[in-house]
């Protein structure tokens, strides 16, 4: 079985200049998508085949597809940001190609070559590259994912697969300034477990989360903070999003327990602090240690991370036995230094010493 390469069939109808332009003065989040998309099919016995890039449509789905029933599904989120001198580059693409295969096998589903999910990406962003918004935060955030596509009720691995790779528009995540969140410690409900799927970027996970997610928001928080399913009392993720603990010079990250996904963004984070020379560690940080931190002022700052938001800070904190402050409420100083260097680099304001830029087209 060889590598496809990806057959182009791009739309005769695409959107005009003007409608596009349009859409771009203001995209938001995942509310727009450019005009094409990319599909790859897998069948048993015959591997990968038809890559074709095509016009975005609707996939038609037989209501007894595997998928809809059994959740068979992962997904991958990266950006591709506009560089100063006009071309596109897209964060680590590799990395988010790797994760997708771990995703795969977690899955019992096909690995989609890495050669491949690259070649996917890359065209879609170069046949769609005017959907590239031109300045700063702005980008193109890329969704690759991965369904069952055989129709049966019949519990077990499916046998047919289709690959996505769909493009929408990404306005700034703060076009207002940078804002902390609050946040809900869900004590009631786990993400996950050791030995489940907390390490794949699968949809389960995503529709498991939402109760305490709406928990979060009934407390009048902004996200849920989950804890380790077995003593409950371990930080492992906020929402869509890996954490970090400042204290002082020192930044803190929890360690991949088994049931945290491991961000690209909080490994990129761990190489960019190292580089401006914060001493940094991967280790366990208790709800009692977050909340003896904020009040002995050891801990000066706490912040998500993850692709769509880059770095969001954490204000305050909310649990069934109590509420704190973190630091003094607003965005601390390393999270707003860290934000610029990450951003910088994916932007091309900054060198990329890692060569973490992928350049498309
Ligand atoms: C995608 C995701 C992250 C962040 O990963 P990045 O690669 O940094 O975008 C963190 N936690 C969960 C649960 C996720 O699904």
């Amino acid at each position: 079985m060889t590598t496809p390469s990806i057959e182009l069939k791009p739309s005769s109808h695409p959107l005009s200049d003007a409608e596009r332009e349009e859409i771009l003065a203001s995209p938001g989040f995942g509310r727009h998508f450019t005009d094409h998309m990319v599909t790859i099919k897998w069948t048993e016995g015959r591997g990968w085949h038809e890559a074709q890039l095509v016009p975005y449509a609707p996939l038609s789905l037989d209501p007894a597809n595997m998928t809809l029933h059994y959740a068979q599904t992962i997904f991958e989120g990266l950006k591709a940001y506009r560089q100063p001198d006009g071309t596109v580059a897209t964060f680590r693409p590799e990395q988010n190609a790797e994760r997708f295969q771990a995703s795969a096998r977690r899955m019992a589903m096909p690995e989609l070559p890495v050669d491949l999910f690259l070649a996917a990406c890359d065209a879609l962003v170069t046949q769609d590259r005017a959907w590239v918004p031109g300045s700063g935060e702005e980008s193109l955030y890329l969704r690759p994912f991965m369904i069952a596509s055989e129709v049966g009720l019949g519990v077990r691995p499916a046998n047919e697969y289709l690959f996505v790779v769909i493009a929408s528009p990404a306005g700034a995540y703060f076009p207002r300034g940078v804002h902390p969140v609050s946040v809900w410690l869900s004590e009631e409900y786990v993400r996950a477990a050791p030995g489940g799927t907390g390490t794949a970027k699968a949809g389960g996970n995503y529709a498991a989360s939402l109760v305490a997610q709406a928990q979060a928001a009934e407390q009048g928080c902004d996200q849920v903070v989950w804890l380790d399913a077995i003593e409950r009392r371990w930080i492992e993720e906020m929402g869509g999003m890996n954490l970090y603990f400042v204290y002082g010079n020192r930044i803190v990250t929890p360690e991949l327990s088994g049931s945290l996904l491991p961000g690209i963004t909080r490994a990129s984070l761990l190489r960019i602090a190292e580089d401006l020379g914060y001493e940094v560690a991967e280790g366990r940080i208790s709800v009692d240690d977050w909340r003896a931190g904020n009040e002995d002022g050891s801990l000066t700052e706490v912040f998500a991370c993850g692709t769509a938001a880059v770095i969001t800070p954490v204000g305050s904190v909310k649990s069934a036995r109590a509420s704190w402050t973190v630091g003094d409420g607003q965005p601390g100083e390393v999270t707003t230094k860290l934000r610029k260097a990450l951003l910088d680099i994916q932007t091309g304001a900054a060198p990329d010493p890692h060569g973490w830029l992928h350049r498309v087209g």
